[in-house]
């Protein structure tokens, strides 16, 4: 038996027997793990609320040869306390967790890029300094970026060109009007703009922009990770190489 112990983000649990709970966390440096909580849902249990989702905790587990087995819990951060009061707030965390959950599938393959996303998301989101869909939307254009998925904004995902006209998800993102298929959207240059300014962390452009060139922007942005989802998004095993520091 080999005890290790890491930091993590609750991403959801679910019940195992009469008391117990499997959690599933997306940590530091171990990547994505499930564990047993014992007992965790005895009104006496030590590690109270500690394991819900949204919760940064640190955790010690020890192996065990199907699950591992939490044997303690310290919390860091309870970011789901900050985000229950606030319906959009919690709504754009639990899309943070599940999205989190369904691009990092492999276990105990490190995502440490992905943890620090999450992380900054969730602390964007409770910390209220912008709007909960433009951290969102944040969220998962780089998220899918960690994931190898960038899309185009600036220049034509077909040819460069950048006189881009329409956004193409099958295309990769923005095309010209050369490369544009049949039933390419075709938004505002602003909203093409917001895309850019969140997928490279410009809060001033992305908090001075207007109402329906965000909501766009959401529309486009749900449909390209929609799409990626669907499509099989590969391994992060492809794409996180580096060690985690
Ligand atoms: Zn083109």
């Amino acid at each position: 038996m080999s005890l290790y112990r890491d930091e993590g983000v609750v991403l959801r649990t679910h019940k195992l027997g009469e008391a117990d709970r499997i959690i599933t966390v997306l940590t530091k440096r171990t990547g994505k793990i499930r564990g047993v909580a014992k007992g965790v849902r005895r009104t006496t249990s030590r590690f109270g609320a500690r394991l819900e989702p949204f919760t940064h905790v640190d955790l010690q587990l020890h192996t065990g040869r199907t699950l591992d087995v939490v044997t303690q819990v310290e919390t860091i951060r309870p970011y789901g306390e900050a985000l229950i009061a606030d319906y959009p707030r919690y709504t754009a965390g639990s899309a943070m967790l599940e999205t989190a959950d369904r691009l990092i599938m492999g276990e105990k393959e490190p995502a440490l890029r992905q943890f620090l996303l999450l992380v900054g998301g969730l602390r964007a989101l409770s910390a209220g300094e912008h709007e909960a869909r433009l951290v969102l939307d944040a969220y998962f254009l780089r998220s899918l970026a960690v994931a190898g998925y960038a899309p185009a904004l600036v220049e034509c995902a077909r040819c460069e060109g950048t006189a881009v006209r329409a956004f193409a998800i099958v295309a990769g993102g923005a095309v010209c009007g050369n490369c544009r298929p049949a039933g390419a959207a075709v938004p505002a240059g602003e909203t093409l703009a917001l895309m850019n300014a969140l997928l490279k962390g410009d809060w001033p452009a992305a908090d001075a922009s207007a109402a329906r060139h965000r909501a766009e922007c959401s529309g486009l942005v749900a449909a390209y990770l929609q799409w990626h989802l669907e499509h099989g998004i590969r391994s992060l095993r492809h794409v996180e190489r580096e060690p985690a520091t």
